[in-house]
């Protein structure tokens, strides 16, 4: 290990971050720098400069494994050559660890980098700017003024943030010492609360897009009129948000906020915890502290946030510093986005903090991005480019790492996909009416056309579904141009692009939305009987219609190639004995919702346990991407192949085949027998053992069989039972409980040994958790749950990448459509892993 890198990276008091080191020719932080100096004017020739991967990385443990090194070496390389890097590292290999230490190691050295060679050349533009006959000390002495200056600013900054930590560390320790730790306070389920009914009826009415057009602002940043209409209330002095010229930071994302809350616990384990600035993001739904709006209901966060923003003066959010206090600019704000920046905090801490700041964390966080080092998110909100604009993020220049990518594409795919039922459109179509009904003498000539227009293809898409309603369990898949003859005459002379343009300059699918639920409310305030989970269902089902139809038809103005539209009639699965008729959207082509994000960015980074078939990547997301900038690194497993031993079981203990196909699932003698099988698994393995099954219908049938056959009852007295929760925000209480559940171990009280937990492949367990020894010293799956392979979907997706793989010449690429069958699980993505231990692979009948 080079000792000087070690020196370096691993003391806080000379950690790269610090911009101290900068000015005494080391290091520095780029905020304060650019805030003082602006960009320099002359290209520093130093940032050309390629930095070489260093030979040892800052790890929190004494020495990394080999692969762990390999990789952290790897991630660097690529960064520092713009490339973009596949990453294959099996769970449990420190795969995250070694990410963030390599990232943060580039950072701080291109920090170095950018810093010296920034300073170079604000000395030689001085060296300009000086006279021939100035002597030589003149531009010296400005120099040095300029960098007592930074030193200043740097001082100021650092020593806040250290004041900062102080206080968190005082505040928790009288915390400990009362007993009381800091609560998670994460904002409760939404549930309906009445609002007040005014007659604001102009909040109905469509915005006008002839003022509503985008601006392009002297920053170049595209911000619709709302958003800097917003800014400046926040803050009507500040310019608009402008991020820092060449303020390198790593975003980092993964699937989800608890994913995103390991790698955050991760990072605290390292020698960049002190120093490094931390931004975690979120939506809305995530991060709004305030209950009021929290009740009107998931799907009109946003609006109800933006419509608190628009209203008069003193009816804004509350946790939004105001006018009067400068805003997020001002003192409040800023104390609130130094606390988000002096130490690690994931989304729970932050509406924690949002609550005791009484400052909103979710425009909080926003405005402490321009001076983080690293930001995480989750993947959906990078992948869209709204998601982006909302966010203000723009990714050029930056690092963006995506873990857990093993899934991008199906996530790129299904982001964009949208459908739409029959009755959804019916419902859509009888909301627009009512709304024209009631506004028609207050919408202008333009905004009753087009919604003439919208009406007309309504019209047109429920023509198109009543064709196929008849039909028992049929579809078809057509071309969207196919889709627009079968809605009927007239619909050519629509212009597709002008409507969607329509739908996002009038915000009409929320104009009509918003009426509609002023209307139900009015009519269960009436139903005394209602319960409030009655009435937050029947709103939240009504107001989603017209939403549904705009990214419906935003979808449809994709590349006519790009996509598929699936008219199906299947089973209603209510007891009506109805055929449930919906139109899909089904994007195929996932790079051009891609590529923005391939140009912009410095470098990719796709990590993930498996990324086979690596060549779909390249070839969907990739294509544009010269194959010298594609960078492979696969390592295999740190578990020694004598700790881990593999079973396929096909028989059960009476002989029973274990066979678990759909048609199986309700066999309750099958049921049972896997029910012997676990008890005897039990029997066997202490601590932990977490079991896999196909679904979450399959979980519940086995609790209803088990609990008829005794076999519950006996499991749990060998161990604690757990159950993966459905609900999103009450997987961490399991979690926490399993955890305790083992770590109790048995007494003389407790005869149970450790814990038995049920989880459910593909949802919120099965991936990106650590079920480190304890926690899982056996797993087992249940069954191997494949795509259906009938489905026309599914079918076209194969076609696709068929013919793309023939178009691109790839061996075998006739294959290719098997291929991507054959992995769309995302388990079976794992047995790689498993080939790699094929000698200790028994195989049981
Ligand atoms: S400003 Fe923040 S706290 Fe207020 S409503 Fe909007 S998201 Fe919620």
């Amino acid at each position: 290990m080079s000792r000087k890198h070690e020196t370096r990276n691993t003391k806080h008091e000379t950690h790269p971050f610090c911009l101290a080191k900068a000015l005494a020719n080391d290091t520095g932080g780029p905020s304060d720098f650019y805030r003082m100096m602006g960009a320099p004017t002359v290209e520093p020739k130093e940032l050309q400069l390629a930095l070489p991967p260093p030979e040892s990385f800052s790890f929190p443990y004494a020495t990394p494994y080999g692969i762990q090194s390999d990789l952290m070496h790897h991630v660097y390389k690529a960064i520092e050559g713009k490339s973009v890097a596949i990453v294959q590292s099996p769970t449990g290999t420190g795969k995250s660890l070694s990410l963030l230490c390599s990232t943060l190691t580039w950072l701080a050295d291109d920090l170095r980098r950018t810093t010296t060679a920034s300073l170079e050349a604000y000395r030689e533009e001085l060296a300009l700017k000086t006279k021939s006959t100035d002597p030589p000390w003149v531009a010296e002495r400005m120099f040095e003024r300029k960098k007592m200056e930074l030193e200043a600013a740097r001082q100021e900054t650092d020593e806040r943030l250290q004041q900062v930590r102080r206080q968190e560390e005082e505040r928790k320790q009288t915390l400990r010492a009362q007993g009381r730790d800091r609560k998670r306070m994460r904002p409760t389920i939404f549930e309906h609360a009445d609002r007040d009914n005014t007659d604001e009826e102009d909040r109905f009415l469509p915005h006008d897009p002839s003022a509503n057009r985008l601006q392009t602002n002297a920053e170049g940043l595209n911000l619709s009129p709302d958003v800097l209409a917003l800014m400046a209330q926040i803050n009507p002095s500040a310019p608009p948000p402008a991020v820092l010229p060449t303020q390198t930071k790593i975003f980092f994302t993964s699937r989800t906020h608890s994913q995103l809350s390991q790698i955050l616990s991760e990072l605290r384990k390292t020698s960049f915890a002190e120093t490094t600035r931390a931004v975690a993001l979120g939506s809305r739904k995530t991060l709004c502290v305030n209950d009021e709006v929290r009740k009107s209901g998931e799907t009109g966060i946003d609006e109800r946030c933006l419509d608190l923003q628009s209203a008069g003066k003193g009816k804004g959010c509350k946790y939004l510093p105001g006018r009067d206090e400068g805003g997020m600019e001002g003192t409040k704000g800023r104390e609130f986005t130094d606390k988000v920046l002096a130490t690690i905090q994931d989304i729970e801490d932050l509406v924690v903090l949002g609550k005791e700041t009484h400052i909103c964390p979710y425009y909080g966080t926003r405005a402490a991005i321009p001076e983080a080092d690293i930001v995480t998110l989750p993947y959906n909100l990078i992948l869209q480019r709204s998601a982006r604009e909302a966010l203000s993020i723009s990714l050029k220049d930056q690092v963006l790492l995506i873990d857990e990518a093993h899934n991008l594409i199906d996530t790129i795919l299904s982001i964009h996909s949208q459908s739409l039922s029959l009755p959804g459109l019916i419902q859509a179509r009888d909301q627009l009416r009512t709304y024209l009904i009631k506004f028609k003498n207050r919408l202008k000539g333009r905004n009753a056309v087009m919604l003439k227009q919208v009406l007309l293809i309504l019209a047109g898409l429920i023509t198109v579904c009543e064709s196929i309603e008849q039909a028992k369990d049929s579809s078809k898949l057509m071309k969207v141009g196919e889709l627009v003859q079968g809605m009927g005459k007239g619909l050519d002379q629509v212009n597709l692009y002008e409507i969607v343009g329509y739908f996002k300059e009038s915000k009409i699918a929320v104009k009509v939305s918003s009426y509609t639920e002023k209307l139900i409310e009015e009519e269960l305030a009436k139903a005394t009987t209602t319960t409030s989970q009655t009435r937050a269902t029947t709103r939240h089902a009504a107001i989603s219609y017209m939403h549904q139809l705009e990214s419906f038809l935003l979808s449809l103005s994709n590349a006519d190639a790009d996509g598929r539209v699936l008219l199906s009639s299947t089973s209603s699965p209510s007891s009506s004995g109805k055929q449930l008729v919906t139109l899909k959207y089904v994007l195929l082509n996932p790079m051009d919702h891609f590529s923005d994000i391939v140009a912009d960015a410095r470098s990719i980074v796709l990590a993930g346990g498996t990324m086979e078939p690596v060549n779909d990547f390249k070839l969907q997301l990739f294509p544009q991407v010269e194959p010298s900038r594609l960078a492979n690194f696969s390592c295999g497993h740190v578990i020694p192949k004598e700790n881990l031993k593999t079973i396929i079981l096909t028989k059960s203990p009476k002989g029973k085949d274990l066979e678990f196909k759909f048609e199986t699932q309700n066999d309750t003698n099958l049921l049972d027998e896997l029910g012997a099988v676990l008890s005897n698994v039990c029997n066997l393995v202490p601590d932990g053992v977490v079991v896999f099954l196909p679904s979450y219908r399959f979980l519940e049938k086995l609790k209803t069989t088990w609990e008829k056959s005794g076999l519950l009852a006996k499991l749990g007295m060998k161990k604690s039972l757990f159950y993966e929760p459905q609900a999103g925000g009450s997987v961490e209480t399991v979690l926490e409980e399993y955890s305790t559940a083992i770590n109790l171990g048995s007494s003389a009280t407790n005869k149970k040994s450790g814990a038995l937990l049920l989880a459910v492949v593909g949802a919120k367990l099965s991936e990106g958790i650590n079920f480190s020894d304890k926690l899982a010293r056996a797993v087992v799956m249940v069954g191997l749950p494949f795509p259906n392979l009938t489905s026309c979907e599914l079918k076209e997706r194969m076609k696709y990448v068929t013919d793309v793989a023939i178009a691109n010449k790839q061996p075998q690429g006739d294959k290719a459509g098997r291929e991507l069958y054959m992995v769309s699980h995302p388990h079976f993505k794992e047995l790689p892993d498993l080939t790699y231990l094929t000698p200790n692979i028994t195989h049981i009948s």
